[in-house]
Parts: structure tokens; C-alpha cells; sequence
């Protein structure tokens, strides 16, 4: 047991879920900000529970052999990256061995588990941005939130987001000072300006920007579209979205383009997409790439199949699928999700897709009932995995594949030795890096039907 407020040399044998470095004292779990895996820390004990207790970094006694130099002045500081200061192949290992451990841990199985596939160049990978705008010392200042707080670190450049970011942020920051536009204060209530979200075409170059308002009026709006358009030339669209609620949600219900068109184009393979400012697209588009070849290669259709996606979003994973498959079953609840899927089969000509909107636990085991049946069956969850009810309904279609898309090592382990119990063995495991600098992995499963 380690006593409150005494010192102690801890060394860090993992990352937690936020970042955190994990090490042990006697057996009992420290778990500190700061860390990473084979640092030797001096850190002192802040706060002691039953199963563990938090320590405070006082000083680096010895550096991990990993340790490297975060490209990012504010990395320590700034909530987005947390492990940037990790040699990139450490990171990309680190992901490997906690997918492979939460498979033996949590799932009880045994699968391959490959080498995470990582990029080439992992810096500038996301394509789209979301600020908070505040105003410190009666300049306006644009950023992200401190780790754990609605404080704003002020950032002139992200270098996980593109470079047009810079123009833009510079642009809207010179707009308020100028025009003296009121910023929006949490507290208060008051002030106009809540947010600036960009989104970018990875393969066009297209840019849409997006202010998020506390009112109806947007002043001097010529100005900002002038300013913009010479800072940013690949500017295709300005949009204001209107949010008056007292919410950490950032977009309101009402928006209104400003400039140019209501949506951007990008392209992932062959596969057009036509982003909305609020679609969910998925951030790194390269990756996702990898991700989805990945999931189509476990598919291997040969284009006699019935597949379903389900949890499919807008469809980027069904219009893959699709140009193999004979047919594509999506199954989503967001409605708004589902007219973006049905719009893209549309600009992208593919007239063998079906989309349901609905909790997958209610659509699927319904649409089973009908004696709809699958081939293969692709599901990508949110972080809590799939229902029991998707699961048993998956069993009872006896799919001759399964793959598995999960954010979520732990929930995914969990699913598998639920079909591995029920007649689906996970043969190969492929973790993509989709987030470089942050601890999150996106994993792909190839399941097939014992027989
Ligand atoms: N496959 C998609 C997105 C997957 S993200 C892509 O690659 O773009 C997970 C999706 O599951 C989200 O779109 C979310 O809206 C949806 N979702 C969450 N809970 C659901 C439920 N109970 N039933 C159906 N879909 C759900």
C-alpha cells in the first residue's frame, strides 16, 4: 500500500485509456499524467483508493528509451494528442500489444494479431478541425481545450490537421479583433462567436468553414468571406450555424451557407462523398482507406453475396462492399446518416444497396424475422460494442464471414468470445492506426463459421 503525499520511483509499464502512464508499487496500481512505457519517474501519491492511487510526475529520473520530443510546443498541455511524445513504431507497437493482450485478457482467444498498419507520414492526417474561440487579455484566441478543462490553449498551428488551418484560424482571429465581434463566454452566455469547424476534401483540396454563432446575425459577413477567400484560395463554402442552447454540444439545428456551396467532395478509393457541414465522415481519410481495403479483403466476396453493414453510418463501408458484393443491407440509427448513405450510392451509381434507419438491436433481428438472410456480415459499433440481440440475430443468419470493425479493444474482445462460443472463430486480427499521437486504435477481425 503507498501512503498520501510521500514520494515514490514508479516505472511505467503502460498507457491508460486517457493517456495516462500506469505503473506498479508492490502490486498496487499508480496511475500518473505524463508517463509512457519505460520511464522511470519520481512521482508523489496525491490521492489513495482501494485499487489504486493517482501520483503527481515530480521528475523524470530516468526517460524511456521511447521518449522523443513532441513535434507540438503545447502537446503537454493541449487535450488532443497524448502520446506525441512517443517515437511513432512505439506507438504503433504499444497499439499492438494492448489489442493482443485484451484478446487473451477479455476474449480468451488466440487469434493472429497483426503488426498495426500506421502511415507513412503521421502528421496532418485529420480532415476536419473543430475550435473553441475565447478572448484572453482582450485578444481573441483560438484553440482546443486543456486537457480535463473548458480552458482554451491558444494554437496558431495543429500539426495533426492540415496547414490551411493556420490561414483560417488567422483569418477569424484578425475578423473579431478588427469588427470587434463579441466572442461567446460559457459563463455568461453572451458574445457571438462559439466555435470555427473546417472540414477538407483529403483528395480534392475543397476547404468549408464553418462559424458557429449564439445569434441570427453575423456582422461585416463580406469582409470575413474577403478575408477568407485570400487567406484559404481552395475556400468552397462558408457556413453559419446558429446555436443559442446553454450545451457543450457545438452545433445548433439552423444553418445557412454564406459562400459558395452547402458541401464539400471527397473521394476514398474510386467512392465520391458529399460532405454536409454536420456528416459524419470519418477523420483520417487514408487510413480509412487501409481500414476498409482491410475489411473488404476479410469479406472476400466474389459477388454472389448478401452482405450487411451494420452500424453503417453513412455508408462508407456498404458502397465498398457493394462494388464486390451482389447485394448491401446497411442498418443505422441516425437518420440523417442514412440520406447521405442513400445519397451516395446514388452519385456513385450503385443500385444494389438498401439502407434501414433504426437501432440495429430492433432492424436487424426484425428484417431476420422477414427471412432476410446474409452471406457475410460487417459490423462497426460505437465504443460499447453490439447489442447481444445484433449478435444472437448474426448467429441465427449463419453467415459463412464475419468482420469485425471496433474502436474499442475491450468491447470487441467481448463480442468475440460470444461468437466464438456460438461457432465463429477470429482467425486474424488487424489494428490500424487511425489516430497517430493519441491512444485510440481501430481494430478489423476476420471471423469464419467453424464447420
Ligand atoms: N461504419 C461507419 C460508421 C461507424 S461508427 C463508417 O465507417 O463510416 C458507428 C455507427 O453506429 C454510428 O454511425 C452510430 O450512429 C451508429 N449507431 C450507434 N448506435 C446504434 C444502434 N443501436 N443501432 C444502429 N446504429 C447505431
Amino acid at each position: 500500500m503507498v501512503e498520501i503525499n510521500r514520494t515514490y520511483h514508479l516505472e511505467i509499464i503502460d498507457i491508460g485509456h486517457n493517456g495516462e502512464g500506469i505503473g506498479k508499487i508492490d502490486g498496487f496500481t499508480i496511475f500518473t499524467e505524463g508517463g509512457i512505457p519505460g520511464d522511470l519517474l519520481k512521482v508523489k501519491i496525491t490521492l489513495v483508493k482501494k485499487n489504486y492511487a493517482l501520483g503527481q510526475l515530480m521528475e523524470i529520473l530516468t526517460p524511456s528509451p521511447y521518449r522523443v520530443e513532441a513535434k507540438c510546443p503545447v502537446a503537454d498541455i493541449c487535450g488532443g494528442c497524448q502520446i506525441m511524445h512517443m517515437d511513432y513504431q512505439a506507438q504503433l507497437d504499444l497499439k499492438k500489444i494492448r489489442v493482443a493482450e485484451t484478446m487473451k485478457r477479455i476474449g480468451k482467444i488466440d487469434p493472429i494479431i497483426h503488426p498495426t498498419l500506421g502511415m507513412e507520414n503521421p502528421y496532418e492526417y485529420r480532415n476536419k478541425a473543430q475550435f473553441p474561440v475565447g478572448i484572453s487579455n482582450g485578444k481573441a484566441i483560438l484553440g482546443f481545450y486543456q486537457r480535463g478543462s473548458h480552458d482554451i490553449v491558444d494554437i496558431n498551428y495543429c500539426h495533426i490537421q492540415h496547414p490551411i488551418n493556420e490561414g483560417v484560424a488567422k483569418t477569424i482571429k484578425e475578423y473579431i479583433e478588427k469588427y470587434k465581434v463579441p466572442v461567446y463566454d460559457e459563463k455568461t452566455r453572451k458574445g457571438l462567436i462559439r466555435h470555427v469547424v473546417t472540414r477538407r476534401g483529403y483528395t480534392t483540396g475543397e476547404v468549408m468553414v464553418i462559424i458557429i454563432t449564439n445569434g441570427n446575425d453575423l456582422p461585416h459577413k463580406s469582409a470575413l468571406i474577403e478575408g477568407l477567400k485570400k487567406e484559404v484560395p481552395q475556400l468552397e463554402s462558408l457556413v453559419q450555424n446558429i446555436n443559442k442552447e446553454n450545451t457543450n454540444k457545438i452545433f445548433g439545428r439552423v444553418t445557412k451557407t454564406l459562400y459558395g456551396s452547402d458541401t464539400i467532395v471527397d473521394y476514398i478509393g474510386d467512392l465520391k462523398f458529399l460532405i454536409s457541414p454536420q456528416s459524419f465522415f470519418q477523420v483520417n481519410p487514408l487510413q480509412t482507406k487501409a481500414l476498409y481495403d482491410k475489411a473488404l479483403e476479410y469479406a472476400s466476396l466474389t459477388g454472389d453475396e448478401v452482405v450487411f453493414d451494420i452500424y453503417c453510418g453513412i455508408g462508407t463501408i456498404s458502397l465498398f462492399l457493394a462494388q464486390k458484393a451482389k447485394k448491401v443491407i446497411g442498418v443505422e440509427v441516425v437518420e440523417a446518416a442514412i440520406e447521405d448513405a442513400k445519397r451516395n450510392a446514388n452519385i456513385n451509381n450503385l443500385t444494389n444497396t438498401e439502407f434501414y434507419t433504426g437501432e440495429a438491436e430492433k432492424v436487424v433481428p426484425h428484417l431476420y424475422k422477414k427471412g432476410m438472410k446474409a452471406d457475410v456480415v460487417v459490423v462497426d459499433p460505437p465504443r460499447k460494442g453490439c447489442e447481444e440481440a445484433v449478435l444472437e440475430t448474426i448467429v441465427n443468419m449463419e453467415p459463412q464471414r464475419i468482420v469485425y470493425v471496433s474502436c474499442n479493444p475491450a468491447t470487441l474482445a467481448r463480442d468475440l468470445a460470444y461468437l466464438d462460443e456460438k461457432g465463429y472463430k477470429a482467425l486474424e486480427v488487424q489494428p490500424v492506426d487511425m489516430f497517430p499521437h493519441t491512444v485510440h486504435v481501430e481494430t478489423v477481425v476476420a471471423l469464419y463459421k467453424k464447420d
